[in-house]
């Protein structure tokens, strides 16, 4: 669209792309390597936020948080099941497509089951995962542990997926926002959208430096910031903003060879190439509120609660972490959507504006944000996102 002259202060651009996480530096890269002049505007620096502070876990199966629930809400999240399948391929051949090492490493992951219980939960997970594709099976406890001889003997059984494992967090964003910059994407750091606008030719934003954009599309990628972000756009999306705990050891000789989750508590580990293994896996941290509005601008506080939770079911599964001490204890944002899919698409009653944001966009983020960026293309995605569309939300917004 031809838009009129802009003022001495302003930039015209195709696209303003609004945080640079893995999410808007991936957007950045997919739209400037189709052509389009991208801005990049993130309030910090680049990967600052939940893309440079989470587990680098790359995790295909269904997640506990996703199977906890009972079998219906495992069903709903199996609604994203395309997008695990299209994310296993793309984190194969990203470190050669961005020409960056971003410690990809595919060796496969269990998730293990203690309980008769979680072995039953599992057994319905694996039935769920392959009608919908992904290739998982059921092991009982003598294999895994043939496979794996690091696990415990109390675990009773594993569903294991040949394509899981990890890539490292402090690369990824920041090779994609390298790789955007070379095609000519223009990056702005310590440089936060502030106001939102519809014009007759798109939007314009005001940005923190005092410089105006305008921008015939918008991308809000902004995390847990999302809905917030959106609201300056005039919608109202269910992004909830979650704290979460991490936990690395010193390092130690090889130890934990592949991904390890739980079937029925919070467990992630993995060990990165430099020996520290890293714990996680969904134990809460506390999200700082001032009059119920929670502060998004403060670190979530550490529950030592949710540390020493995490270190037992760490402990209980690989026994030989209980002698490794711990280097370095963090909390980071991460956003979750009220129904658990994400919103990848176009904003409701916001035309021009749109979205990508969701649970484990870590995993699903080159998926994410090569979907996104082919609906501000205006082409159709290779597989059908209509499920994830932010209009199935669009009775919050009264236009
Ligand atoms: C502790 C932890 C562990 C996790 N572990 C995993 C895991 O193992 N695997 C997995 O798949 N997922 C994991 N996740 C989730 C994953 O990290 C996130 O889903 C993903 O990184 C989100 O990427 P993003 O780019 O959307 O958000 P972010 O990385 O949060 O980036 C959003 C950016 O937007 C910027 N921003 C906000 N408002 C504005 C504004 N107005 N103007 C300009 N910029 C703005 C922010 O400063 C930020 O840099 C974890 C999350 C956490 C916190």
């Amino acid at each position: 669209m031809k838009q009129p002259p802009a003022p001495a202060d302003s930039r015209v651009v195709d696209t303003l792309v609004i945080g640079g996480g893995l999410l808007g530096s991936a957007v950045a890269y997919y739209l400037a390597q189709a052509g389009s002049r991208v801005l990049l505007a993130e309030k910090d620096q680049i990967n600052r936020q939940a893309s440079g502070q989470n587990a680098g876990s790359l995790h295909f199966q269904l997640e506990y948080r996703m199977i906890e629930n009972g079998l219906e809400a495992a069903r709903k999240a199996a609604e994203a099941m395309p997008l695990h399948l299209h994310a296993q391929q793309a984190w194969a051949g990203l470190e050669q497509e961005l020409g960056s090492p971003l410690g990809v490493a595919q060796h496969g992951g269990f998730m293990v089951a203690e309980t008769p219980q979680q072995v039953e939960r599992l057994a319905q997970k694996v039935e769920l995962e392959r009608a919908s594709g992904l290739v998982t099976d059921l092991l009982d406890g003598d294999e895994v542990r043939r496979r794996a001889p690091y696990l415990g003997p109390s675990i009773l059984a594993a569903a294991f997926c040949p394509t899981e494992g990890k890539a490292d967090p402090r690369r990824c964003a920041l090779a994609y926002a390298n790789a955007a910059v070379r095609l000519g994407a223009e990056l702005r750091t310590a440089c936060s959208v502030t106001t939102l606008a519809r014009t007759a030719h798109g939007w314009q934003a005001s940005l923190e430096d005092g410089s105006n954009c305008r921008a015939a599309t918008i991308v809000i990628a902004a995390g847990a910031w999302s809905g917030r972000v959106a609201q300056m756009a005039g919608t109202v999306l269910p992004v909830s903003p979650v704290g979460l705990t991490m936990t690395a050891t010193a390092r130690s000789a090889p130890l934990v060879s592949h991904l390890v989750q739980h079937a029925g508590r919070r467990l992630s580990m993995k060990q990165t190439g430099e020996g520290n293994v890293l714990i996680g896996g969904g134990w809460p941290a506390r999200l700082h509120q001032e009059h119920g509005i929670v502060d998004l601008e403060r670190k979530p506080e550490l529950l030592l609660s949710s540390l020493a939770g995490n270190m037992a079911a760490a402990a209980s599964v690989v026994p030989g972490v209980a002698h490794l001490p711990v280097l370095r204890v963090w909390t980071g944002m991460t956003a979750l959507i009220a129904d658990q899919l994400p919103l990848i698409g176009e904003v409701p009653r916001a035309p021009g504006a749109f979205i990508a944001t969701g649970g484990s966009a870590f995993t699903l983020g080159p998926t994410y944000a090569r979907v996104l960026a082919d609906k501000v293309l205006g082409k159709s995605p290779v597989f059908d996102v209509s499920r994830y569309d932010p209009n199935r939300f669009a009775s919050l917004t009264f236009a």
